[in-house]
């Protein structure tokens, strides 16, 4: 069952994408959630990177994972994974 969130499209801006895989992840001891997603309205698909708050402010830092984990967005967790 696709999961519909509000992550903002990188391409045509904030609209509901669909979730169409999702798995744990980590670097360098960083536990994080990469997500697969497809935007309803532009068709493009793009990756997310979702990560707490917590794991920002104690890890390597964001452009070292982002550059990493070969991905185009970044999305940060209220709540710890
Ligand atoms: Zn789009």
């Amino acid at each position: 069952m696709p999961d519909l969130t509000d992550q903002t499209c990188p391409f045509c801006g904030p609209v509901k994408t669909n979730v169409i895989d999702s798995r744990p992840v980590d670097y360098r001891g960083v536990r994080a959630i990469r997500r697969r997603r497809v935007c309803p309205t532009c068709t493009h698909r793009f990756t997310t990177f979702e990560l707490s708050e917590a794991t920002i402010n104690h890890g390597p830092t964001i452009e070292e994972l982002l550059k990493e984990a070969k991905i185009d967005l970044l999305k940060t967790l209220a709540s710890s994974i």
